[in-house]
C-alpha cells in the first residue's frame, strides 16, 4: 500500500509499505479521510522526540473497518469510524479521576503508532481499551468526521474556560482551530465573538467563512484597544489564543474583562516558552489563565455529535481535498496559510 512516512526532519516520503494486519484486540481500517494540521508541518520540518522513524504520519483519522482482530467485540467490517489522536492509559491517577487529557502516559496516533496518511491503518488495542474508536453518525461524511479530533481539542479548552451564555469571546489566530473556536463559542451561546489575526489575507479568508462579530487585523490596529473599544472598556470575558505566539498570550491577558478567563490553547515554541505577565492584572481583576492539552475519547464523541446535529458545521471549513500522493504538498498549503482545512483522501 501507499503511505506518507516521516524519515527525518525535512525528509517525508510518499512510498510503499507492507499492508498491516489486525492482530488480537485490534481493528484494521481503510482510511477514507485524514486531515492535516500545523502539527504535521512541525513534524515534517523538525521531527518529534516521540517519533522514532520511519513513521506513518497523520492523526485526524476517519475510515471504514475492513477487518476485526480476535477478541474485538461490537465492531464489524463496513462500520464507519473516527479514531482519537491522543491515547490516555485509562489507569493512572489522572485518568481514573476523569482527566484523560492530562494523562502522563499518553501516547499518540502518528507518533507512537502508525498514523492515517496511508491506505490502510491498524487501530491499536490501546485505542479500543479507552473507547477511542467512535462510530461516525449517519449524515456525517468521513471528511467532516476527521475534523472531530481538532474540534474535540477546542471543546476541551472551552469547557475548561467555561465559555457560555452571554460571554464576549475573543479568538486570537484564524487558522482552522481559530475557526472551530469561533463556531463552537457561538454554539455555546456566546454573545459576541471577535477574531484577531496578524495576516490580513488569513483573516479575510477565515472571516468570510465563520463571520465573527468583528475581524481585527493585529498588524493594522492594536487588538487590545480594539477589543476594549468593542466592549465599552470592559474587555472580553474569554480570550482563546489559537496561535503559537507569546505576544498573543500577553495581549490576551491585557484585553480580559474582570474575572476574565484566558485559554492558552496554542503552545509556544520550545525555545521561547516564557512570556511577560503583569501579575497584578491577574490579582486585582481575578483573571483565570487556563491551559488546554488535546482531547479525551469523550470529547471526540461529543465533537462528532456537535457536527452531526449541525451545532458546529465543519464541512465548509474543509477548503482542500487532496489524494495521498499530494499530502506533502498539503503541508506546504497549510504552512503558507492558503487553506482553512486540508484533508487527505487516501
Ligand atoms: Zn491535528
Ligand atoms: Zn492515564
Amino acid at each position: 500500500m501507499k503511505v506518507v512516512r516521516f524519515h527525518a526532519p525535512g525528509d517525508v516520503r510518499f512510498e510503499d509499505a507492507p499492508e498491516p494486519e489486525a492482530g488480537a484486540g485490534e481493528v484494521k481500517i481503510r482510511v477514507r479521510s485524514c486531515s492535516t494540521c500545523g502539527t504535521d508541518v512541525k513534524i515534517s520540518k523538525f521531527g518529534h522526540h516521540h517519533i522514532h522513524p520511519p513513521r506513518v504520519m497523520g492523526h485526524e483519522i476517519a475510515g471504514e473497518i475492513v477487518a476485526v482482530g480476535d477478541g474485538v467485540e461490537g465492531w464489524t467490517a463496513g462500520d464507519r469510524v473516527q479514531v482519537i489522536a491522543a491515547i490516555p492509559c485509562g489507569e493512572c491517577a489522572e485518568c481514573t479521576r476523569g482527566r484523560m487529557t492530562i494523562c502522563p502516559n499518553q501516547v499518540s496516533m502518528g507518533y507512537h503508532f502508525e498514523g492515517g496518511f496511508a491506505q490502510f491503518m491498524v487501530v491499536p488495542k490501546e485505542v479500543l481499551k479507552v473507547d477511542g474508536l467512535n462510530r461516525i453518525p449517519d449524515g456525517v461524511s468521513f471528511a467532516e468526521a476527521s475534523v472531530a479530533e481538532p474540534l474535540a481539542c477546542a471543546l476541551n479548552a472551552q469547557n475548561l474556560a467555561r465559555v457560555g451564555e452571554g460571554d464576549d469571546v475573543v479568538v486570537i489566530g484564524s487558522g482552522p482551530i481559530g475557526c472551530l473556536h469561533v463556531r463552537l463559542a457561538r454554539s455555546r451561546g456566546a454573545a459576541r465573538v471577535f477574531l484577531v489575526e496578524l495576516s490580513r489575507q488569513r483573516l479575510d479568508m477565515a472571516a468570510n467563512l465563520v463571520k465573527p462579530d468583528a475581524a481585527i487585523c493585529a498588524a493594522e490596529v492594536d487588538p487590545i484597544e480594539e477589543v476594549l473599544k468593542l466592549t465599552d472598556g470592559r474587555g472580553a470575558d474569554v480570550i482563546i489564543t489559537a496561535a503559537a505566539s507569546g505576544k498573543a498570550q500577553e495581549q490576551a491577558i491585557q484585553m480580559a474583562a474582570r474575572q476574565g478567563r484566558i485559554s492558552f490553547f496554542g503552545g509556544l515554541p520550545k525555545d521561547q516558552p516564557t512570556i511577560t505577565c503583569d501579575s497584578n492584572l491577574v490579582h486585582y481583576r481575578e483573571l483565570m489563565i487556563i491551559g488546554a492539552n488535546g482531547s479525551s475519547p469523550a470529547h471526540n464523541k461529543q465533537a462528532l455529535e456537535l457536527v452531526a446535529t449541525g451545532a458546529v458545521p465543519v464541512a465548509d471549513l474543509i477548503t482542500h481535498r487532496l489524494p495521498l500522493e499530494q499530502a506533502i504538498e498539503a503541508f506546504g498549503i497549510v504552512e503558507r496559510g492558503e487553506a482553512i482545512k486540508v484533508t487527505i483522501e487516501p
